[in-house]
């Protein structure tokens, strides 16, 4: 299964490296910004579109 530690957008806790925040970088015609969401590690993947590949 693949997992949010696999893909980029994962950035783990310093201190408890098993969840982390998901950062998107998102556009839209007049600004972009980053959005952020905590997620564990082994969180599935598969059915994300913004999965990315480290
Ligand atoms: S939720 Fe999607 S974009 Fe975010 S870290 Fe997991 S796979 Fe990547």
């Amino acid at each position: 299964m693949t997992t949010c530690n696999e893909c980029t957008n994962f950035f783990p806790l310093e201190d408890d490296p098993s969840t982390g925040d998901c950062v998107q970088r998102v556009v839209d015609p007049r600004q972009a910004y980053y959005k952020s969401k905590p997620v564990d590690d082994e969180t599935d993947a598969s059915k994300c579109d913004q999965f990315q590949k480290k």
